[in-house]
């Protein structure tokens, strides 16, 4: 197995420094086209059960897939398509023939449990691509002082993690580096702040949490403390705690955060102010934890290196095309010829070897922040997230199918009916709010239907977990004679919408 080189030290230059960030965009696309062609990806999605038949009926060979528009001719991979084939398949036989190094579990954005092999070839991609994000948000030549936390299902969790350590172990490079998880995981902050943590890595709602509870607790644990040694250190301490609003900044020295799994601007004035830190977005699944897209430290979109993946964007014209007739087979365009400001749905290809994915159309709509150089020097292309593209409710870390929603609300029957509803997303505070707004047929009995609603919303796995850890806002329901504007372009029913604020917090 061949690792990656250590990164030349250069102190403290926060710029690109690597000729492979900074060379002309055409260069990265050819890089980009020959890794499709070198890596063999399209020779392992050829054995695999996730393309196999839809590939055959196409008539595609990887063989004579040479250049852009060759490989356009393959189809798209859906989500849906891809959750059906896992739930279908024997483990053994997902990696066509590769050889399995390990497995990562992961819950998935809708709670189900998903198993994703790990190939020999994979590690050092994976690891390269760790190493790629992680060094994005600590300073070079510095000693790497790290703190992941994870979450447990329902909510996504990412092991791989482990893997991004081990890169740096390998090159020996200076880390205090300690992963936690929920329940454990207050502790495990104190812990980093006698560590001297200063790089955090986590989902930007768990931390805001965090902060959250900190704020909450100090002025408890000030008290604790001072009752266990009662000098005049801890009676100042507890003192001051009463006359400060503590922040989690005043108890945790960390500098930067790498925050992914939820889009980061409507956490980032919130992280800022509870921990004092520069937050860097990044985006990833376990899926595609080869990919490297993680934002600079101009903060002007996330780059999505170009020699970590294949990205390609489906406009939003299309997409409206694709509701209106769903055998419309809609057109994508690379992301290097894309013009500043579309948006549209991401589609992933990778280079990995265990569990390729192969124009993977991932749901979530993003938008193009730029292709030409990034004020950092980087050449790679920039995009942002804006929300799902598919029929997933999105409150950060709990998502469900809106179709799930919409049995819950069909099986309210004890205290009336609902005539017609539709959700709006919006955000109290940064913490995601679902405002249903509904049209009922016996608005007599309006406070008892309220209840009935908000306890059939509470059925949906992860809903009430969230709502009592206040990770979510509590649900609002609001009684309206009528409901407009469920109408997109193409005519058809929208029972989901995002108000401003979901993009941007408060
Ligand atoms: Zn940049």
């Amino acid at each position: 197995m061949k690792f990656l080189e250590s990164r030349p030290r250069r102190g403290r230059a926060r710029s690109a420094t690597d000729r492979s960030e900074t060379r002309p965009l055409p260069e990265l696309v050819a890089c980009c086209l020959d890794k499709l062609k070198n890596s063999g990806v399209l020779d392992h999605a050829l054995n695999s059960p996730i393309y196999h038949d839809s590939w055959q009926e196409a008539g595609i060979d990887p063989a004579q897939v040479r250049t852009y528009s060759d490989f356009i001719r393959i189809p798209f991979m859906t989500s849906g398509h891809l959750r059906a084939v896992l739930a279908d398949t024997a483990p053994a036989d997902l990696a066509g023939d590769t050889d399995v190094r390990f497995w990562i579990s992961t819950s998935g954005t809708t709670g189900k449990p998903k198993w994703i092999p790990v190939g020999e070839g994979d590690i050092a991609n994976i690891m390269a691509a760790a190493k790629r994000m992680l060094s994005m948000a600590a300073d070079p030549g510095e000693d790497l002082s790290f703190l992941a936390l994870g979450a447990p299902a329902p909510f996504a969790s990412e092991s791989w993690i482990y893997l991004a350590f081990a890169v740096f172990f390998r090159e020996n490079r200076a880390t205090n580096s300690a992963m936690f998880t929920l329940p454990e995981l207050m502790d495990a902050l104190y812990f980093a702040r006698k560590l001297k943590s200063r790089t955090m890595y986590a989902f930007p709602s768990i931390a805001v949490l965090i902060g959250e509870n900190v704020a909450q607790r100090a002025a408890g644990e000030a008290a604790l403390l001072f009752r266990k040694k009662k000098n005049l250190r801890n009676f100042l301490a507890m003192a001051a705690t009463r006359v400060i609003h503590v922040k989690a900044r005043h108890v945790f020295r960390f500098r930067k955060g790498l925050f992914a799994g939820e889009p980061v601007p409507p956490y980032a004035k919130a992280l800022k102010q509870s921990f004092n830190l520069e937050a860097f977005a990044a985006y990833g699944s376990t899926e595609s934890a080869h990919v490297a897209i993680i934002e600079c430290d101009r903060h002007q979109g996330m780059h999505v290196f170009l020699d970590t993946c294949l990205p390609e964007i489906i406009p939003e014209a299309e997409l409206e095309r694709e509701r209106d007739d769903p055998a419309y087979r809609p057109h994508a365009i690379p992301l290097w010829e894309a013009q500043h400001g579309l948006s549209g749905e991401l589609v992933l290809t990778t280079f990995a070897e265990a569990f390729p994915l192969v124009r993977h159309r991932i749901s979530d709509l993003v938008r193009v922040e730029g292709t030409t150089p990034c004020a950092c020097g980087r050449t790679h292309p920039r995009i942002s997230i804006l929300h799902r593209s598919d029929d997933i409710i999105s409150l950060g870390l709990i998502r469900f199918s809106i179709y799930l929603l919409k049995s819950k609300l069909e099986a309210v029957s004890i205290n009336g009916r609902i005539g017609q509803w539709r959700l709006r997303l919006t955000r109290e505070g940064v913490k995601p709010k679902m405002l249903l707004e509904v049209r009922s047929e016996r608005p007599a009995a309006e406070a008892a239907l309220r209840r009935e609603i908000l306890e059939r919303i509470d059925e949906i796995e992860g809903v009430r977990q969230a709502r009592e850890n206040g990770l979510i806002a509590a649900p609002e329901i609001r009684f309206v004679e009528e409901i407009s504007d469920t109408r997109g372009q193409s005519g058809k029913d929208r029972l989901v919408t995002y108000e401003p604020a979901y993009f941007s917090g408060d």
